[in-house]
Formats: structure tokens, C-alpha cells, sequence
């Protein structure tokens, strides 16, 4: 039986989150393949073992304990300033939208901008002139990522929306998720071969002490951090979904995506190959490009990989368990 041991400390955490078995799948008989070690972040599938930091099995209630050990902790370094990523990976249909639904932040004084990478083309779902459209808009220039001298990565001509309550920023996730283009295969017709990125950006005006004697002279800070809520496309093979012509190539793109992130990951993971300097393959795709300034450095990542239990996605979720297992 292969094992694996669970990383040390580092800015990459990847845990995995087991839906239970959904109505199609009890319909058609499917057993669950998937188990648990009881007590351990441990996960087996045929004689596969894999150790995470975290796994949030089909029983109990997850939602609580996902989001107090991986968001909550992000959510912290976004008010300390520093930028934080939170990916689910998976095959379409294993919960990642579930996933990232549930897995939200707080909010005080946060701006949104909800862009949607769709065959390596940034598209933003707050525009109203490009909603539900994958084809550019005549005369609009499209999106593109830009990178200031102090390496901030900024999306030029994307919309930014001000808001002030929760509520706020929520109707501005529902307005992206209702324009997010998706395309129907045989997989399931919510599919989605699109990354979906809502971006939180808090800023602040700090009070900061500049001088040691405590006669307290206070100056003012600026603080800037941005926090990235990414649905990624479905990880699927493109054959498996019957997908041809366009669609083919959508899938391609996206794989480059995929693959680029798990590269950019795993060089990140990998403290050794880090601390010689060596080479974050981040231009390899515009998902990787846009999530630079928020992965690696003094920022915190957090791979939510999303699987289904049942034994005709076997296939999948070992790849899926494959993937995140190289991401640490
Ligand atoms: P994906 O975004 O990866 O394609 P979804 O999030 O849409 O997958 O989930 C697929 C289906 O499974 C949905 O009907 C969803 O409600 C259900 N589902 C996903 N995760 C869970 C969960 N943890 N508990 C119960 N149902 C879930
Ligand atoms: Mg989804």
C-alpha cells in the first residue's frame, strides 16, 4: 500500500472534502469506494492511501470545521495584509461550487470583482454589457492582466464594485454566479469548463506607533490584501465528457490551466526546490498569471480538492487525490 505523510508547516494546505453519494448516484446503485482513516487525514480508495492536513468526510457537518481551519485563518492574514488564495479542484459534479459556496468570508470594508477565465480570455461577470456572453463585446477591450513595478497583479478594465455589508457583497457573488457561462456535456449539465475567481479586496488606514519611546507618535498605514475564491473548472478528461470541436478546445485550455496551477503548487510545496530560488512556472496560463501575487511569497493557499464517494468515479477521484497529493 503506498503512503504519504502529511507536510510540514507551509503556506500550501491542502485538504479534501467527501461529498456523500447524491440522489443519480444512489438511483444507479453506486457503492462508496471512498474511506476514511478514523481520527487521521487520511484517505484510501482501492489500495491507494493519501495523507492531507485536513478531510472533511460525508458524515457530520463539515462546513463549520472547513471553514474555521482553512478560510478563517486566510480571512486573518487578508487583515494583517497579506494576499490569500482558496481553490476547489475537482471533477464536475464533487461539490466544488457547494464548496465554495459555503466557504465565505467576513467582511467590513471589502471591494469584489468577479472575472471568469474562459479559453484562456478573462471575462467579467459584473459587467453588464457582457453578461452570459463568452464572445467579446464589439468594442469593448478585453481584460487583460497587468503587473504594477512592486509586482501587484492588476486586471485592467475589469469591474470593482464598493461594498459596505455582506449583503452587499453577496448579491454581487449571486450577479457573477448568474452570468458565469457554463455549457451542458454528458458529464452534467451545469458543467462548468470555466475558473470562476471572486476577489475580496480589503483595505484599510492602520494607526501605527513610529517611534520605540511610547510618547506615541502615530502615523497612518495604508493596507492592501486580496483574497481569491476560485471555482475551478471541472478536472475531468476532456474524453470522458464526450466533448468535441469547441468544446475540445475549451477543454484543452482549461487542462493548461490545470496543469499550470499544479506545477506553480507544487514548486511551492516543494520548501527545498524553494529555498534554491527556483523557477514558479506562473506564466505558463493566464489562471496562474492572475493568482501570482496570491500564491507563494507571504501569501496562504488552501486547495479544497472535492470528491465524490461513489465507485464509478473512481477513476477521477483518484486523480483528483493524485493531484492535490503532488500539490503538498
Ligand atoms: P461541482 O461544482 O464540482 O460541479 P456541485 O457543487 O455543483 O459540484 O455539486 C454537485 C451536486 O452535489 C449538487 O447537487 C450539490 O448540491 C451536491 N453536493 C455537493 N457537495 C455536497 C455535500 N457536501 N453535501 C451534500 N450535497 C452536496
Ligand atoms: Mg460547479
Amino acid at each position: 500500500m503506498e503512503s504519504t505523510t502529511p507536510p510540514n508547516d507551509c503556506s500550501v494546505k491542502v485538504a479534501v472534502h467527501i461529498r456523500p453519494l447524491i440522489g443519480d448516484e444512489r438511483l444507479q446503485g453506486c457503492k462508496d469506494c471512498v474511506t476514511v482513516v478514523p481520527g487521521k487525514p487520511q484517505v484510501q480508495i482501492g489500495s491507494h492511501s493519501f495523507t492531507f492536513d485536513h478531510v472533511y468526510g460525508s458524515s457530520g457537518s463539515p462546513s463549520t470545521d472547513m471553514y474555521e481551519q482553512c478560510a478563517a485563518p486566510l480571512v486573518d492574514g487578508l487583515f494583517q495584509g497579506y494576499n490569500a488564495t482558496v481553490l476547489a479542484y475537482g471533477q464536475t459534479g464533487s461539490g466544488k461550487t457547494y464548496t465554495m459556496g459555503t466557504g465565505s468570508g467576513d467582511s467590513s470594508q471589502t471591494g469584489g470583482i468577479v472575472p471568469q477565465i474562459h479559453k484562456e480570455e478573462v471575462q467579467d461577470l459584473l459587467d453588464p454589457t457582457s453578461t452570459g456572453k463568452v464572445a467579446n463585446v464589439p468594442g469593448k477591450p478585453p481584460i487583460q492582466i497587468r503587473e504594477t513595478s512592486n509586482g501587484v497583479i492588476t486586471l485592467a478594465g475589469s469591474t470593482e464594485v464598493s461594498v459596505s455589508t455582506l449583503k452587499e457583497m453577496a448579491a454581487c457573488l449571486d450577479q457573477g454566479s448568474i452570468s458565469r457561462a457554463t455549457g451542458s456535456t454528458n458529464m452534467n449539465n451545469q458543467s462548468s469548463r470555466s475558473h470562476a475567481i471572486f476577489t475580496i479586496t480589503v483595505e484599510q488606514m492602520r494607526k501605527i506607533n513610529t517611534d520605540s519611546t511610547d510618547n506615541g507618535s502615530l502615523k497612518e498605514e495604508y493596507l492592501c490584501a486580496k483574497l481569491h475564491l476560485v471555482d475551478l473548472a471541472g478536472s475531468e478528461r476532456a474524453k470522458r465528457t464526450g466533448s468535441d470541436g469547441m468544446r475540445f478546445k475549451e477543454g484543452v485550455h482549461i487542462n493548461k490551466g490545470l496543469l499550470a496551477l499544479g506545477n506553480v503548487i507544487s514548486a511551492l510545496g516543494d520548501e527545498k526546490k524553494r529555498k534554491d530560488g527556483a523557477h514558479v512556472p506562473y506564466r505558463d496560463s493566464k489562471l496562474t498569471r492572475l493568482l501570482q501575487d496570491s500564491l507563494g511569497g507571504n501569501s496562504r493557499t488552501v486547495m479544497i480538492a472535492c470528491i465524490s464517494p461513489a465507485d464509478i468515479n473512481a477513476e477521477e477521484t483518484l486523480n483528483t487525490l493524485k493531484y492535490a497529493n503532488r500539490a503538498r
